[in-house]
């Protein structure tokens, strides 16, 4: 049985979206010995489309709150639709004996913020516990992975990231496993602090653009702030050396450790394709750059 202290997590970031993040984790996942997989990204969960899973675990997910009226006691009179700032509140829910119709709330629409409830004089209105989303646990070929999927339009993103990875933690004691691979959501949101907070070490990838080196500096910032180590590879490096060797001098001056670089190669693309990870896929310069990168920052267990 392995304990918190033993555990050493690693969170994949990127500033955005697109800079290959998804593809390196699922390299590293094939390469890590044993690892527990989390992917925090609950608003577009990417994960699950190169690991092939089965799901063995599936709850639902409930943050927040949302209305419901209870047409048995609504009188129609209004007050409710008038109230709500959100447009939540529709004139088109069933008679009751006493009404031809009654009110209805829109649930994607309804933000919880429980005014209409107040101000019922019918208290006909309940505040319930919002269906936000959903999360799993499923076996892969290198591991258990915790993954989730938030409602459009559903806030809580935060939460959501925080339980894939206690959940994480949870497989990883019950398994007697030592590492934990996330593949963090991108951005610098609350759901990427909740995916950070706790970490071993950050990998933040990224691209060499101007772009791609503002979202780093936010990254870094980020993990400087929670006083988590930072390395850093620069995807398709060779696109553009100069601006790959402008990345790695501002990372290093930040306080991260230049990890690797990933050259471009179409290779990555077609195992996208097939939905494998590239270095299951073949043994072209980008998966060895990932079998590097992965000497590079992987820990050594003495257990
Ligand atoms: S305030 Fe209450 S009684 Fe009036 S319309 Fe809304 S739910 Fe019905
Ligand atoms: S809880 Fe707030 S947002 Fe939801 S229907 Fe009532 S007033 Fe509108």
């Amino acid at each position: 049985m392995s304990n918190e202290s033993s555990i050493w997590e690693l969170v994949v970031l990127s500033g955005k979206g697109g800079t290959g993040k998804t593809s390196v984790t699922a390299s590293l996942a094939a390469l890590a010995d044993k690892p527990v997989l989390a992917d925090c990204d609950v608003d577009a969960s990417n994960l699950p489309l190169v690991l092939d899973p089965r799901p063995r675990r599936r709850d639902a997910f409930t943050g927040g709150q949302i209305a419901r009226v209870k047409p048995g006691h609504c009188t129609a009179c209004g007050k409710c639709e008038e109230l709500c700032r959100f447009d939540a509140i529709y004139f088109d829910g069933p008679g009751n004996g006493r009404v031809p119709r009654t009110f209805r709330v829109d649930a994607s629409a309804c933000e919880g913020c429980g005014v209409c409830a107040d101000f019922c004089a019918e208290h006909a209105i309940k505040m319930t516990p919002a269906d936000t989303g959903e999360w799993f646990i499923s076996d892969t070929r290198f591991g258990p992975l915790v993954h989730a999927r938030l409602r459009p339009g559903r806030g809580n993103s935060g939460k959501l990231a925080a339980l894939v990875r206690e959940q994480a933690r949870q497989a990883t004691r019950e398994t007697g496993r030592h590492l934990i691979l996330v593949d963090g959501p991108p951005g610098v949101g609350c759901s990427v602090m909740a995916s950070l907070t706790g970490a071993t070490r950050v990998l933040a990838v990224t691209e060499p653009t101007p772009s791609g080196e503002h979202d780093l500096e936010r990254v870094l910032a980020l993990a400087r702030h929670f006083e988590i180590s930072a390395s850093v590879c620069v995807n398709q490096h060779d696109l553009n050396p100069a601006q790959t060797a402008r990345i790695e001098r501002r990372a290093a001056e930040l306080g991260a450790v230049i990890a690797g670089r990933i050259p471009y190669d179409l290779a990555v693309t077609d195992a996208q394709r097939q939905g494998r990870p590239v270095v299951e896929h073949d043994h072209g310069p980008a998966a060895q750059a990932i079998i590097q990168l992965w000497k590079n920052i992987s820990p050594t267990f003495t257990n």
